[in-house]
């Protein structure tokens, strides 16, 4: 782990009120899929009780030239500076961070929990596995609203193409509210969700990321199944 600095180099809207952030690589920060680092903002022109740092998971594979992150934009001090910050703007990464990080035993599946935002590790893991043609199966379960609030949603669906191990589970919980309509799964994510697309609830590993809400709902899930603590890993995105 090691403080480095780095620039901003553009934004992009991936879904409703949620940004990427595309920055430069520090040459010698190298990262696995899953990690996070700490964004601090220099000298910024406004900030709050909460400070200038937060953490973010890197959204991007550890094989992109780019470091991207990831954010849902609420109005607090910090994320109005990074949102109107001028392109090039310097910041400072403090990682990588963590330790939610694919197993390494192939054999076993991988069940991905994400609510919301926190989608961002396993798009990581996603993409990682893709590119690398990881052995591993994969099946992501992916938590929001509406169509309109699931980042990088497209992405995640084509990757099924690419990826054969891989499959997507994408529920909304309010489609109603929705103004594109969704023939998909819905409500949230619960053990009978899980009993209908995996053969063996009780036989993956499980990793589950998002606002406290979901995390605390998704380890009480996991635990009630009678999944252990040892093959659970999991990051809370505190601050939603
Ligand atoms: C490992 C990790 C990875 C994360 N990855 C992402 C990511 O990829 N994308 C993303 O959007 N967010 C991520 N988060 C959450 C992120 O760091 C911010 O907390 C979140 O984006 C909210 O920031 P904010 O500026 O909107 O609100 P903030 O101003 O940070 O806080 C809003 C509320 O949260 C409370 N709060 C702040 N800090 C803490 C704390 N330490 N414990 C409990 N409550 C607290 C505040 O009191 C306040 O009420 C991650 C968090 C962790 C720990």
């Amino acid at each position: 782990m090691a403080v480095h600095e780095t620039r901003l180099l553009r934004r992009e809207t991936v879904a409703e009120g949620t940004t990427a952030f595309y920055f430069s690589k520090p040459s010698g920060f190298e990262h696995q899929a899953g990690q996070s680092l700490l964004l601090t903002l220099i000298n910024p022109p406004e900030t709050d009780d909460e400070g200038n740092s937060r953490p973010f998971t890197v959204a991007s594979a550890p094989h992109e030239p780019e470091l991207m992150i990831a954010t849902r934009m609420r109005d607090t001090a910090f994320k109005r500076v990074l949102n109107t910050a001028p392109i090039g703007t310097t910041v400072s990464i403090d990682g990588p961070n963590g330790e939610m990080v694919l197993h390494d035993d192939a054999t076993r599946p991988a069940v991905f929990l994400a609510g919301g935002i926190g989608i961002t590790p396993f798009l990581a893991m996603a993409r990682h596995a893709a590119t690398g043609r990881l052995p591993h199966r994969l099946y992501l379960f992916y938590s929001n609203r509406r169509p309109e609030d699931a980042a990088f949603l497209g992405e995640l669906e084509d990757m099924e193409r690419i990826n054969p191990r891989y499959r997507l589970i994408a529920l909304m919980a309010e489609p109603e509210k929705s103004t594109r309509g969704w023939s998909g799964e819905i409500g949230f994510i619960r053990r009978e969700i899980l009993e209908r697309y995996l053969d063996n609830i009780t036989s993956p590993m499980y990793y589950f990321a998002g606002p406290p809400p979901m995390t605390m709902a998704m380890q009480k899930m996991l635990q009630q199944i009678g999944i252990a603590e040892q093959a659970m890993r999991y990051e809370e995105f505190y601050g939603y």
